[in-house]
This record gives C-alpha cells, structure tokens and sequence, in this order.
C-alpha cells in the first residue's frame, strides 16, 4: 500500500513540475498585460499634396488703371499708347528731349501740383523724361546692346515693353540742386522732400534701394511713379513696392 501511495505522489509531482515548465504555460497566462511598446504603424504610401503655403495670387491690373504693373516680367505690348497724354506745365532739364515729356492727363495734373508745392519749400525740381513710346525704348535698347553686348545692357535699360514710362505715369526728374541721373540724387533737399510728400499727390519712389530684389532694378532715387492718392499712401508709409502692394512678386 505504501508503494503504491508513494508512486501516485511522485507522479503527481512529477506531472505538476512538467507543467510549471512548459512554455504554453505563458501562452495561457492571463495576469495583467505587460505595458504597450509604440506600434509602428506602416505609412501610407500615397503622398499627401503639399500645404499650399501661397496666398491666391492676384489679378493683373488693366493696362489702363494707374496701377498697372510693367517690369521686367509684365510688358506692355508694342502697340500700346496711353490715349490722354499731354506734356506738364513744369520746368525741365535743358537736356530732356522733347518727345519724352508727356504724361496721362491725372498724373500731370498731379506732377503740376507737385512742382508748385515744393517750389513753394524752396525745391526747383526739374522733369527729365516721362513717358516714352516702345519705338523710343527699341532704339535705346538695341543701341545699348550693340555697345555693351546684351547682358551689360539688361543691366541699365529696360527690355522694349518693359518699362513703365511707357506708362505715360512715370517721370525722371532731378533739382536745380542735383542734375545729373545717379545716385548723387539721393543725398539731396529735393529726394528727401519727395520721399516725404510724393505719396500726397499720387506718386511713389518706384525703385527703393532697400528693394532692388523685389523690383529687378537698381536704385532710381530720381523715378517717381503716379498709382493714385490712395495706393501711393499706402505703398510709402509701409515701405513696400507696386510688386508687393498687388501681391505679384514673380
Ligand atoms: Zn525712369
């Protein structure tokens, strides 16, 4: 009888060793779960479109509003002439030619203005050339080219097209004080004047020297450039450009 208990004993032992030891054991466990690692969760492999970071851009305006934008990227056609052109009644450079002195009825209208007001501050200024057919610009161009080869030339003048004096809203102009087209001008009365009262009449300083990247052109401290009362006042307290002030900075 004892042989028998103690063979019954040593089996049960032996079988509750064998299942403590079994690996299914842990399969079967069921305590509390170990804590979750990061799933790695596979991407999608269709890319997503980037985020448009760019604001809508806008609209051109009508070769004829006096916030039309001509540069170096935006041209006016070989055929367009402004259609109410009439030379200023200001002072002029000896030297300005005279089929260079005419501009759009307002924007002489305000230059009048602007000329009587600082003459009045004790400012001679001087018109040097306004507006400017595409046939002028040809032969100023291809004349600069045949001299200095193209890229020199694209340097200092405007392609046909792409200058805004074709306008009939721009004016180079200098003082009794200064008369020569360069920089020189910026260190004068007249140039700090303008700066100030410009934007009052309807004109901004069109090429910035701050903003020769924004513009493609060199600083002109002596090219103003009529947009109108309201776009002026705006573009010259806050120290931007045409570009910047249409949001078309292509
Ligand atoms: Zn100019």
């Amino acid at each position: 009888m004892k042989k028998v208990f103690f063979v019954i004993v040593t089996v049960i032992l032996l079988s509750g060793a064998t299942y403590l030891t079994d690996k299914n054991f842990f399969k079967t466990y069921s305590g509390p779960s170990p804590a979750p690692t990061h799933k790695v969760t596979k991407k999608s492999p269709v890319k997503e479109a980037a985020p448009k970071t760019d604001t809508p851009k806008k609209q051109l305006p009508d070769t004829l509003s006096y916030i039309v934008l001509v540069n170096k990227t935006h041209k006016l056609s070989s055929d367009y002439v402004p259609p109410d052109l009439r030379t200023p009644k200001v002072r002029f450079e000896s030297y300005a030619a005279p089929n260079v002195r005419k501009m759009r009825s307002n924007a002489a209208d305000a230059v009048e203005q602007l000329f009587a007001d600082a003459k009045d501050d004790r400012i001679t200024l001087l018109g040097v050339s306004c507006y400017r057919p595409y046939s002028y610009q040809e032969e100023v161009y291809s004349a600069k080219v045949e001299k200095d080869g193209k890229s020199e030339a694209d340097k200092y003048v405007a392609e046909p097209g792409s200058s805004e004096h074709q306008t009939g809203l721009a004016m180079d102009l200098l003082s009794t004080e200064y008369t020569s087209l360069d920089d020189g001008f910026a260190k004068t009365k007249a140039y700090e004047w303008l700066k100030q009262n410009c934007a009052k009449y309807g004109f901004i300083i069109r090429y910035p020297k701050e903003k020769v990247s924004v513009t493609k052109y060199d600083f002109e401290p002596w090219h103003i450039r009529y947009v109108g009362t309201t776009a002026a006042q705006d573009i010259m307290s806050k120290g931007i450009t045409l570009e910047e002030y249409l949001g078309i900075t292509d």
